[in-house]
């Protein structure tokens, strides 16, 4: 009985004795840390509050308060750099926090650094697929002017060079779907989308002057890795790839020119429509139509317009010319058309030519056919005339608001118009329907956009 409790007691000691040195050991490691830290700060690290910024540009203090952020523990992975570009500093720091985004530090033209008190463990809104494990910097300047001020760049480098080994950041730029390294904003947007405006942001200048200036590899954009993969919000061509132009299987001189079920659109005494109208075209696939896509060709001639789509291997189901004619491209409404990503297998895509919106809203003949054909359209396939939801796939939409929210087009900038949210509400209205305006499209605010909400985002 002793014997056991001696074993008892001895154990306990045990115990206690391996928590004792275990605990000694965890705060010893966190001192060291905390002085590793302090020693990083007062060498090169932070220089400024950035609440000196605040100050000295007299930013409002409600402002101030309103920055959202996250705070997480984390160790950071990589670091993406901004410019504010054309901006004052001010205009960049008010924006910034009215759009509801903001960043790490700012590096100023004198090459003096602001930070955000305790960044490592905030995660700001500005890259929403990235910025759980981001560090993001923004550079005062345009690329130009960064890259050609020597004082600031080496702030910036050594700045980065001391951030990137202690968080054993590699220095590269190769991957960013690895979620490690050094990165601008402009290859963000390329792969993941997210972006306010299409605009570079970061510069591949300067973030080669960075990564070559602390011995790291920069690698062009055509090295990035899968750079010519689908999986790109921004699909590059692969120059090198001699892919021979896709056969066309369908159209003009290839079948036999159908009949059109449609009322709206040119055809003889038999139904049929007319021969040198089609467009010819490689068939994909059947579908039942629920929703309606509408486009401007931003060609005023339809037989170029024509020669483009088939040049570009695109096409739509129906073409609407300046004169009010309208003419049916494919050989069926149930095929579909290639012209808005995300929403091809679904919605009959209707092209107007036209150079721009004014344009199409100056042409009466014209709008009073497109009006028509929606109206027919949605009547025999039971299509509901409203342009809330896009991801619904059922209703009507413009070709802008599907590539904000799905992506791939090769033309894909904040500012879009195809082809007018203007023309949009007067078609829409005309039906005698309610037209929802961007601030109203479902969701709209969400981060699942390719284009986010926004005016502006640093
Ligand atoms: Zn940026």
């Amino acid at each position: 009985m002793r014997y056991q409790k001696l074993i008892i007691i001895n154990r306990i000691k045990f115990y206690l004795a391996t928590f004792y040195f275990s605990l000694l050991f965890l705060i010893n490691c966190s001192q060291s840390e905390h002085i590793k830290d302090q020693a990083l700060d007062e060498n090169s690290f932070v220089e400024k509050k950035i609440s000196t910024m605040f100050s000295n540009f007299q930013i409002k203090k409600e402002l101030e308060e309103s920055i959202s952020y996250e705070t997480r523990f984390r160790y950071p992975k990589a670091i993406v750099i901004h410019s504010t570009d054309k901006y004052n500093i001010k205009d960049y720091l008010e924006n910034s926090i009215k759009y509801n985004f903001f960043f790490h530090i700012l590096i100023d033209k004198s090459g003096n650094i602001f930070q955000y008190p305790s960044y490592k463990n905030k995660v700001f809104r500005l890259i929403p697929k990235m910025d759980k494990y981001v560090v993001h910097i923004s550079i005062e300047g345009t690329e130009d002017e960064i890259h050609n001020n020597s004082q600031q760049l080496k702030k910036v480098t050594n700045f980065i060079g001391n951030l990137a080994k202690k968080y054993s950041i590699p220095l590269e730029n190769k991957d960013i779907s690895s979620e490690r390294g050094i990165f601008t904003h402009t290859q963000a947007k390329k792969k993941y989308g997210n972006f306010v405006d299409m605009r570079d942001c970061g510069g591949e200048k300067v973030l080669s002057k960075i990564l070559i200036g602390l011995s790291g590899t920069y690698s062009p954009e055509s090295e990035w890795k899968d750079r010519f993969s689908k999986e790109w919000t921004f699909r590059k061509e692969d120059p090198k790839s001699n892919r021979p132009k896709e056969e066309f299987t369908h159209g003009r001189s290839i079948t036999i020119s159908p009949t059109s079920i449609l009322e709206n659109v040119e055809k003889d005494s038999s139904g049929v429509v007319p021969e040198e109208y089609r467009v010819k075209y490689t068939f994909d696939q059947k579908m039942d139509p629920t929703c309606i896509v509408l486009h401007y060709t931003a060609i005023s001639d339809f037989k170029q317009s024509l020669k483009v789509l088939e040049d570009r291997r695109v096409s739509a189901n129906i073409m609407v010319d300046k004169n009010g004619k309208a003419y049916q491209l494919l050989d069926s409404l149930n095929h579909t058309a290639r012209a808005a990503g995300g929403t091809n297998n679904a919605c009959i895509q209707i092209e107007i030519i036209g150079k721009n919106t004014e344009e199409l809203l100056n042409n009466e003949v014209q709008t009073q056919k497109v009006i028509a054909l929606v109206k027919e359209i949605s009547k025999i396939f039971n299509i509901p005339i409203n342009n809330e939801k896009i991801e619904s796939l059922k209703g009507v939409f413009s070709h802008t608001q599907a590539k904000k929210k799905f992506g791939r087009s090769v033309a894909l900038i904040g500012k879009d118009f195809d082809p007018g949210e203007e023309y949009m509400k007067k078609v829409i209205e005309a039906t005698g329907s309610k037209y929802y305006s961007e601030e109203e499209w479902y969701g709209r605010t969400g981060e699942d956009w390719i284009i986010l909400y926004g005016d502006f985002q640093p």
